[in-house]
């Protein structure tokens, strides 16, 4: 009795620490938006770097010929190849080809890491049929790359850091499209990069090309991001002669968002203190896929020193570091059997966890709703904090706008989703939230990068 004393005042502390009631959820999005207007005061204004992607015109529907866009960012790679022919029949065609990045080659060095790009890309035009391109012109292609980059122009930049899995030394300070570009010369690879975007960038212009009123973009996958599409008037960094459209696309980066009303636990700051950035990347701990497994883990660690509820620690992984991955917790959290069967067998499989009884195994099911709830109310908050900047969906606003959300995390784990969802209707109230549409928006990390090559064309 005392052991689930012990594991039940852990679970209440964790809830207690995770807590995100409206008002804090306010605070949130408040805090937001003003990192937003510091970010796009100055240069290094604020945590969130707000870094103009140089994109000012989105997709209309219109456009036309064969395009290939490279998706770079997660876990593996993918080349894509559209053609796309128009307002009616737009994406004619679609070939795309996936490539899982060899683990030593994240921690490598920036030649070998392209290089590795550089042969698929290869691979996939000898693989192609001779006709489809025009002879005398060249192929072009939108580099996805998902990673905080200074762009200059809307094909260069250089890295600012790495995130998630990726630790490159000798590439930060680079120039990617050049290093890209170099990787494709040296492997006889004939394209021309004429975008560099990021994946909310091209979740953005994907959900444009679709849907008219899509106004934001966010991506909820293994890391967490959004772009939204500015005026240029309103971006007082921003140096030259403003954009015909008026519109700037701005790539927040909100992943690097911190403030003091965030709700932290001990389980987040020693996931923090232990990973590859510490001290960055604060709102992706708390609220991206590639974390909120090892958060569970962490409170589960936890419980099995405190009681014996798991057996004994020692004879469980529990204690490696990212063996409960956001899908295991998407799928116990999802478990419909009476006597939570999946959860059983997780924690076999995973964690070398026997014999629980049913109570523990509802007790590892709420601490995946605590985790989870507190990921999806804190990347609505966000979003809420965006739709103000902008004035959408405010009290007054009766345009339609919709956000495009793409990433496994949204796309594959539907508590989080319907809590996102709901957490947005319960902050702007359902008047406002009528006009407001959330739309699951895949692709556009390849898609939208080809549909952004498109845009800005050497031929167009
Ligand atoms: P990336 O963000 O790497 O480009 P995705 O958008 O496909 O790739 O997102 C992959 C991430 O989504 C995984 O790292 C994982 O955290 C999360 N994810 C994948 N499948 C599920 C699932 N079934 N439930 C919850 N999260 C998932
Ligand atoms: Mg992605």
């Amino acid at each position: 009795v005392a052991e689930v004393a012990a594991a039940e005042r852990v679970v209440a502390e964790l809830r207690e620490a995770c807590a995100a009631p409206p008002a804090r959820l306010n605070d949130v999005a408040a805090a937001m938006e003003a990192e937003m207007r510091a970010g796009l005061r100055e240069e290094g204004g604020s945590k969130i770097k707000m870094i103009i992607s140089y994109v000012d015109n989105l997709p209309t529907g219109n456009e036309e010929g064969f395009f290939y866009a490279l998706d770079l960012g997660g876990t593996n790679f993918r080349v894509l190849r559209v053609q796309l022919a128009g307002k009616e029949k737009r994406v004619a065609k679609r070939e795309s080809k996936e490539v899982s990045i060899p683990p030593h080659l994240m921690s490598g060095n920036a030649s070998e890491l392209f290089g590795f790009i550089a042969s698929a890309l290869a691979k996939v035009i000898a693989e192609e049929g001779r006709n489809d391109v025009f002879q005398d012109e060249q192929r072009e292609l939108g580099f996805t790359f998902s990673f905080p980059v200074r762009q200059t122009s809307i094909a260069s930049g250089t890295l600012i850091k790495w995130t998630k899995a990726f630790s490159i030394d000798d590439a930060v300070g680079e120039d990617v499209v050049a290093e890209l570009q170099m990787a494709m010369e040296k492997h006889g690879v004939d394209m021309r990069v004429s975008a560099l975007i990021n994946d909310t960038v091209g979740t953005l212009a994907a959900g444009r090309y679709n849907d008219e009123d899509v106004v934001i973009g966010v991506i909820l996958g293994t890391g967490s991001n959004a772009a939204y599409v500015e005026e240029a008037s309103a971006i007082p960094k921003f140096e030259g002669e403003l954009p015909k459209s008026g519109n700037m696309v701005i790539n927040t980066e909100w992943g690097n968002f911190y403030s003091s009303c965030l709700p932290i636990t001990e389980y987040d700051q020693a996931l923090d203190e232990e990973s590859l950035n510490p001290g960055e990347q604060i709102f992706e701990k708390l609220i991206s896929g590639m974390y909120l497994g090892e958060i569970v883990r962490r409170v589960l660690l936890k419980i099995a020193s405190q009681s014996t509820l798991f057996g004994k620690v020692n004879h469980t992984k529990l204690k490696t570091r990212f063996i409960l991955r956001t899908p295991d917790i998407s799928a116990m959290h999802h478990d419909e059997t009476a006597d939570l069967r999946v959860v059983a067998e997780k924690l076999a499989d995973n964690l070398k966890i026997k014999d629980t009884s049913l109570e523990t195994r509802k007790m590892v099911v709420e601490i995946c709703d605590i985790v989870t709830s507190r990921s999806a109310r804190l990347a609505a908050a966000g979003i809420v904090g965006i739709l103000r900047k902008i004035g959408r969906a405010v009290p007054g606003d009766e345009r339609r706008s919709v956000i495009a959300i793409d990433g496994g995390l949204f796309e594959h784990y539907p508590e989080f989703r319907q809590c996102l969802e709901s957490t947005l209707v319960e902050l702007l109230g359902e008047e406002a939230s009528r006009s407001l549409v959330v739309k699951l928006t895949k692709d556009g990390s390849g898609l939208g990068a080809a549909l952004i090559a498109a845009a800005h064309s050497q031929y167009q």
